[in-house]
């Protein structure tokens, strides 16, 4: 099992601990997938644990920020730290390696707290909120405010997140109204919300290996966990095959086992399987 701090978290939880995938998780995916599918499996993955708040059901209320911190652990703790990929050069059309930590990567993105000082943010409270120097308070968005996005308009999603995000302070004890909310203080929420609680969607820079030329590439952790955990699905019919028929254990039993001990079974039977293989050559 494995722990990851939070920062906000949620109200009494600012630590979540999360299991090993199941074949039934990866199952599932396959089933649903969609815009929010990554979510989802968080979900399946928080474990109820004594001394923290974020258990099974609350993953949509984290902080995207948060949230990305998890599926990051669930990326390594599954795979590797190491992010392997491969984009070709849009100069030469080699170099196509790129190749990061991802426990750098975030660490990266994380604010200073010169940063923090300068910028004039404080928090989170305990209910998880952030204020600027002129008692703007407000919170970062979740998956729940992300789904809700999904039927409004495109170039409306950004005014109706801020909106939703900034809370009521002591000068406007009822809440902002529209009208309160010029645009100087949507970019500075903005802005604040960017430093506190970065997304693992991100663009980087990377350069080439061959001619050195600089290129953008997009990371995004939900992304690439999904197409990850697409790739693998693949194999998780053959290897239940392999266990049923070695063992006699039902479908359920097989998708009951931890990924990594249906992979060490697989193994051992595979190895059997050669060995008898070479013994009657
Ligand atoms: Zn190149």
């Amino acid at each position: 099992m494995l722990q990851v701090r939070l920062e906000p978290g949620l109200p009494g939880g600012r630590w979540a601990c999360i299991r090993g995938l199941r074949g039934h998780d990866e199952q599932a995916l396959a089933r649903g997938g969609g815009g929010m599918a990554a979510v989802e499996l968080l979900d399946r993955l928080l474990v109820e644990t004594p001394g923290t708040s974020v258990g099974p059901g609350r993953a949509w209320e984290l902080a995207v920020s948060d949230r990305d911190r998890l599926l990051a652990a669930v990326y390594a703790s599954t795979f590797t730290d190491q992010i392997e990929s491969e984009v070709p050069c849009e100069q030469c059309g080699e170099g196509s390696d790129v190749s990061f930590s991802l426990a750098a990567f975030v660490a990266s993105i994380d604010a200073s707290e010169d940063s923090l000082r300068e910028a004039g943010v404080v928090g989170p409270d305990p209910d998880g909120a952030y204020s600027l120097a002129d008692g703007t308070r407000f919170r970062l968005p979740t998956s729940v405010d992300q789904r809700a996005l999904l039927g409004e308009a495109l170039d409306r999603r950004r005014l109706t997140l801020l909106r939703a995000c900034i809370l009521a302070d002591q000068d406007h004890a009822e809440g902002r109204t529209a009208s309160d909310m010029s645009g100087e203080l949507l970019d500075r929420v903005e802005a604040a919300m960017e430093l506190v609680g970065p997304t693992l969607d991100q663009h980087l820079s990377v350069d080439c290996h061959e001619c050195g030329a600089r290129r953008d590439i997009r990371f995004d952790i939900q992304h690439f966990l999904l197409r990850a955990l697409e790739h693998e699905h693949r194999y998780l019919v053959r290897e239940v095959h392999y266990l049923a028929c070695s063992y006699g254990w039902s479908r359920a039993e097989i998708l009951d086992l931890s990924r990594d001990e249906r992979r060490a079974y697989v193994e051992l039977v595979a190895a059997e399987r050669a060995a008898r293989q070479s013994r009657s050559l």
